[in-house]
């Protein structure tokens, strides 16, 4: 659907532009308009968070500052605006956006890349009585309530025991984090639920067996197919009556797209917004709005790639660059995802790369993890002051050095490099 754009062809005004939401999508959108462009980031935090490696935080392999980059500081080489505040609607039909704060503005095109949120599946109790693993400011809540229950525990001399719930990415990269940090403490017990027989896809079946096999031998508790029907304070109930004691449940079950009242003009669903192949977003008559780009984990592609940052940085670009042509009424590029590679750190256990044509293990991976997160950080980086860029670079490699790698370094004997290092095809 085509809207008229005036400002930018006066020659006299700058198109305005609006990217909502600050994560990898909306930032590397951002830096791809040049001055020409009044471009304003909005987001409801005030820092961009790295979020792939959160889990890190619960070992202390990384704090709050090397996961985090002010958004004030990260615009403010360039002339672009940050305003933070929540939006709550977008009009597509007029380009229009209501803030929570009860403001509102008009843009002449917008880019919306709000991600997904923790979603409970309506399982009774889980939003109130157990911690979701998906923003920074989660993973601080857990640590505090760790932290206490801990140290009540410890004082009546009884253990804890520590839930994760979900055997995807995040629920295993949460429980290695967790083994790190308390593998030498006999008094916590680390217990994993997931619905599925076993854990992942037959895709990375061996991926799977290989960490299974790992919980066996460090004590992890496991329970595959099993399903949870209730959560309450200091318990779990599971589908065949079975009452689990849990001090802390940490529910890592599954996201769905954020929600913005349009008036159901977008074609959406719990996974996000559809797009056509341009990444501008599918009205529900069949058309698609010409200025109103979807990008990140809200994007419903047509080729349906996974939710992963990689993807989300490239989608940021491309919508910005497709913005910009159709701004300037030159043709769009069509979206075409890149191979998926993802990397899953099990603690100190052991490291996985997982892509469709094999998987591989081995601890050496996780320097190949550590350092996409230093490049990229870096990289996101690029619009910080000079002397900010250079300082947060090194104290994010400082910390790598001294609280992960060196570490590490214990377990880095040939036989264990040998046994754990597998092709898996
Ligand atoms: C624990 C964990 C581990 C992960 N590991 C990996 C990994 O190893 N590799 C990988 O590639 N991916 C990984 N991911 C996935 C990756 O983090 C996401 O794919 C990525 O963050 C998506 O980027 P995005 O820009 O679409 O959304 P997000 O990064 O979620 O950003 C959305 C932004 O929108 C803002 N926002 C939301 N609603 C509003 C609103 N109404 N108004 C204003 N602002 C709003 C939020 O504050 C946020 O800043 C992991 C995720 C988690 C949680």
């Amino acid at each position: 659907m085509k809207k008229k754009v005036t400002t930018h062809e006066s020659g006299t005004d700058k198109a305005k532009i609006a990217i909502i939401g600050g994560g990898f999508a909306g930032v590397s959108a951002a830096r791809v308009f040049d001055n020409q462009y009044s471009v304003t980031l909005i987001d409801k935090d005030s820092h961009f968070e790295w979020s792939p490696n959160i889990h890190e935080l619960l070992s202390d392999v990384k704090t709050v500052d090397n996961l985090t980059l002010s958004y004030e500081s990260l615009l403010s080489c360039s002339q672009h605006r940050f305003w933070q505040d929540e939006v709550s609607e977008v009009n597509p039909q007029t380009n229009t956006i209501k803030y929570q704060s009860g403001l509102s503005e008009d843009y002449d095109a917008i880019i919306i890349c709000i991600g997904h949120k923790t979603e409970y599946y309506g399982v009774d109790g889980a939003k109130e009585h157990t911690i979701p693993f998906k923003r920074l400011d989660d993973v601080v809540a857990l640590k505090q309530r760790l932290e206490t229950i801990l140290s009540e525990n410890t004082a009546k001399a009884t253990d804890t025991t520590i839930s994760v719930v979900g055997g995807g990415f995040t629920g295993l990269e949460v429980l290695g984090e967790l083994h790190r940090k308390y593998q030498s403490r006999p008094d916590v017990n680390l217990r994993l639920i997931e619905q599925q027989p076993a854990l992942f896809n037959a895709r990375y079946r061996d991926v799977g067996n290989s960490i299974t096999e790992l919980c066996a031998t460090n004590g992890i508790d496991l329970y595959l197919n099993s399903t949870i029907e209730v959560v309450k304070e200091g318990e779990i109930r599971l589908n065949n009556n079975e009452v689990l004691k849990s001090d802390i449940t940490i529910w890592t079950a599954g996201t769905s797209s954020q929600r913005l009242a349009d008036s159901g003009m977008f074609i959406s669903s719990s996974t996000g917004i559809s797009t056509n192949e341009f990444l501008q977003a599918r009205c529900s008559s069949g058309q698609s709005f010409e200025q109103v780009f979807i990008a990140g984990d809200l994007a419903n592609t047509q080729s349906k790639q996974a939710k992963q940052a990689y993807h989300a940085l490239n989608m940021g670009e491309m919508a910005a660059r497709n913005c910009i042509s159709s701004l300037e009424n030159r043709s769009l590029e069509r979206y075409q995802p890149q191979v998926e590679l993802s990397l899953l750190s099990f603690g100190s256990l052991n490291t996985y790369a997982l892509t469709p044509y094999g998987c591989a293990s081995s601890p050496l991976l996780a320097a190949a993890k550590e350092s996409v997160f230093q490049l990229q950080m870096a990289n996101i980086g690029r619009g910080l002051p000079i002397n900010d860029q250079v300082s947060s670079i090194l104290q994010r490699n400082l910390a790598s050095i001294t609280k992960l790698a060196l570490p590490q370094l214990r377990f880095f004997t040939p036989k264990n490099l040998l046994d754990k290092s597998n092709l898996f095809f």
